[in-house]
């Protein structure tokens, strides 16, 4: 611990996908991480101790830790755009992670969450901001918007838009578990891509001229050709989902139709943090996502529910350590 430092126990974690991919150990994570690496990022925790330069953060306060810590020094971090540091480093990929009794992060780091904020939905604010971000990169307004892929992520950020004020929020999914999990959320129209084109979906809606807002978060392929072609023009896409290998797509339609694409990494320091922690005061509740709640002896069990795709969040209890 240096003098900027906090040190927090471990309450709860959340299971990334990421994490899935270094579980399995493949090619990227054999690349990326180093062996013997602590992984994790997604986490609450409580303070137990901090560095002689920290003032504002007090003992026993319940935090969770921006998993980018970025270098302060480049344009980006010095224009306060920290989010785009040329030289960030991922908790858990790059440095050592929450899958701990403890994790050390500097004060720069630290959320502090606002009392009344339920510990496992605490933990999942990492993804929970990847969602805000993503849904929140275009005005969503009475527009009406299509996501793809109704992993967590495209189920909050469509939880998202829906409170934030879109008319229309209709998302796709292959897994009709997650298509379930989708409308216990509160996502009123889930669809099978394989059984219905997006063409049908508008005229069930009675929509004409196409979706306002993408949120593309499968990483399929097959996903963002079909946004593609179902955007009215001037649309805007949000891009969030890895997809494993290049994506050829029709540059025409994305010319003709004048539509923006944006890649989305992470959340904004601290602007993402704000806005989730203000929508959940607000009324949005996102806590159904969550579907394993399990000591964390039972990693396993976790990681397997990760792997069957039949699983929302899964939250890992850290309060018992013995
Ligand atoms: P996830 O893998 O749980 O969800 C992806 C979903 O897409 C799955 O439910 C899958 O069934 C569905 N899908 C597959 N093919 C589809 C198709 N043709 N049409 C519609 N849906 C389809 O992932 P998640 O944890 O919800 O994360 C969403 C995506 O975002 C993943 O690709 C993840 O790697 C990525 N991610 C990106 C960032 C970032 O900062 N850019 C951060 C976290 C996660
Ligand atoms: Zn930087």
């Amino acid at each position: 611990m240096g003098i900027n430092d906090v040190k927090i126990r471990v309450l709860a974690t959340g299971i990334c996908g990421t994490d899935l991919h270094i579980y399995d150990w493949d090619a990227w994570a054999s690349a990326t991480i180093p062996i013997g690496l602590t992984i994790g990022h997604e986490f609450v925790g409580e303070v137990v101790a901090m560095g002689s330069n920290v003032v504002d953060v007090a003992m026993g306060q319940i935090v969770s830790g921006e998993g980018h810590v970025v270098c302060g020094r480049c344009r980006n971090c010095l224009a306060g755009r920290r989010h785009l540091c040329a030289h960030t480093l991922g908790v858990g990929v790059n440095r050592s992670g929450a899958f701990a009794e403890f994790i050390v992060l500097p004060m720069t780091n630290i959320w502090q969450h606002s009392a009344g904020v339920p510990h496992d939905v605490a933990a999942i604010f990492d993804p929970f901001g990847n969602a805000v971000h993503t849904a929140l990169a275009f005005p969503v307004l009475g527009e009406d918007v299509l996501v793809t892929g109704a992993g967590p992520i495209g189920i909050m950020a469509a939880a998202v838009a829906k409170h934030a004020g879109a008319r229309h929020v209709v998302i796709s999914d292959p897994n009709p578990y997650r298509r379930a999990l989708a409308e216990k959320v509160g996502v009123r129209y889930a669809f099978d891509p394989r059984e219905k084109t997006l063409k049908w979906v508008m005229q069930e809606l009675n929509m004409h001229e196409g979706f306002d807002v993408g949120l593309e978060m499968s990483g399929n392929p097959s996903a963002f050709r079909d946004m593609l072609g179902a955007m009215s023009h001037g649309g805007k896409i949000a891009m969030l989902g890895i997809p494993s290998e290049e994506i050829a797509i029709d540059w025409n339609t994305v010319i003709f139709n004048q539509l923006t694409l944006r890649g989305i990494y992470g959340r904004e320091m601290y602007e993402t943090w704000y806005k989730m922690t203000v929508m959940l005061e607000s009324g949005l509740d996102i806590s159904g996502v969550i579907t394993h709640r399990l000591n964390w002896k039972n990693y396993e069990e976790g990681f397997r529910a990760m792997s069957s795709g039949n699983s929302g969040k899964v939250i890992l209890d850290w309060t018992d350590v013995s």
